[in-house]
Formats: structure tokens, C-alpha cells, sequence
């Protein structure tokens, strides 16, 4: 699929990518955790989840954990999750999750078990319109990441107000983009 390696963040052997139905994840063998990108989040998460764990990205306390393409220390983010897809159930379903997030990788890392208990089923998977327009705000600055990382080491922000941390960052979320983008459009896939 790639040829960047990725690292458990707790082990740090390389992680294998895994399928997990529609979903691209990365995998330690030893069973330490789920990773995703943002891009993938973005297709299977609710918008509003993604939002509130970046948002608490920003202020959590550090984990014992390293990104797994940098190495730099993650933060261990904790946001309730709405569990809304049974209908009529009024008493919430909500619950909290914990999960390790290296926001200058645009990666989340979750436990296997957190990672089952997402409501991932959610029954849109068309995106909308803002949604659309914000995959292509992504998909932007992950050129200009890109091509930055060629010159330099500094790169743009992304709206989540953190830097896109590498070229191999910004190169997974592109490609998790554009796969994204082709399902939606009904096109065949871009393959790099
Ligand atoms: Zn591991």
C-alpha cells in the first residue's frame, strides 16, 4: 500500500495496514492498538466527534506513547462518543473513549477494543457538500506540505491549526483523500 513505515507507538515494530471493511487502519501484531488517519476518520466518523477530538488534542496531557512516524510523544485525548444508531434509545448510549492522538501526523491510535466500540456504522456515507469542500481544503494543503517539505522544513497549518509534521504525513492523508474522493465520485481510484 505504501511504502512509508509506520511504527507502534508502543512497541515500535512497523505496523501492518489492515482493511477492517471500508476502513484503511494500521495494526501492531502484537494486538497494541488501532491507528487511523484523519482523512480516514473523516470517512467514518461523525464530523462532529473528529472536531471534538482534535479540539481536546490540543490541550491533553501527554502519553507514554510515540508517533509512529516521528517518534515524538502523543497526547491521550478523551472525548465522549454518541452511540446514536438505535432509534428511540433517549437515554444517550454515550460513552468515553480514549485514544492517543499525534496531531502533527494527522494519526490516531486507538485500543483495540475503543476501536470496535466506535459507532463507525453511521448511516451516511456520502459526504456533504462542506464536507466535500473540506476534503479538498485537505487535499490542498497536503500538496502544499508536499511540496513545502521539498524546500524546507516548515509547511502550512492545516485548519485544525496544527502543521503537517512530515512529507509522509501529508502524503498518507492525500492518498487516504483521493481514495476517499473517487469512491464519492464514482471514478476509478488514483492510484500513485
Ligand atoms: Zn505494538
Amino acid at each position: 500500500m505504501s511504502d512509508l513505515d509506520y511504527l507502534c507507538p508502543q512497541c515500535r515494530t512497523t505496523l501492518a495496514a489492515v482493511a477492517r471493511g471500508d476502513f484503511d487502519t494500521w495494526e501492531c501484531k502484537d494486538g497494541h492498538g488501532v491507528g487511523i488517519t484523519l482523512t480516514e476518520a473523516y470517512g467514518h466518523f461523525q464530523e462532529d466527534e473528529i472536531r471534538a477530538i482534535w479540539q481536546a488534542a490540543k490541550s491533553a496531557p501527554q502519553s507514554s506513547l510515540k508517533s509512529p512516524v516521528l517518534g515524538q510523544p502523543m497526547v491521550a485525548v478523551t472525548v465522549a462518543v454518541d452511540d446514536d444508531e438505535v432509534e428511540g434509545n433517549q437515554a444517550g448510549g454515550s460513552h468515553l473513549v480514549t485514544l492517543d492522538v499525534a496531531p502533527a501526523e494527522q494519526f490516531l491510535w486507538f485500543h483495540v477494543v475503543d476501536f470496535e466500540a466506535m459507532p463507525a456504522d453511521l448511516p451516511n456515507p456520502a459526504p456533504s457538500a462542506e464536507e466535500l469542500a473540506k476534503l479538498e481544503q485537505i487535499r490542498a494543503q497536503s500538496r502544499e506540505a508536499v511540496a513545502a517539505d521539498a524546500k524546507r522544513q516548515e509547511s502550512p497549518e492545516s485548519d485544525f491549526g496544527y502543521r503537517f509534521g512530515s512529507k509522509a504525513a501529508a502524503l498518507l492523508n492525500l492518498t487516504g483523500f483521493m481514495k476517499k474522493l473517487g469512491a464519492v465520485a464514482g471514478k476509478p481510484l488514483e492510484r500513485r
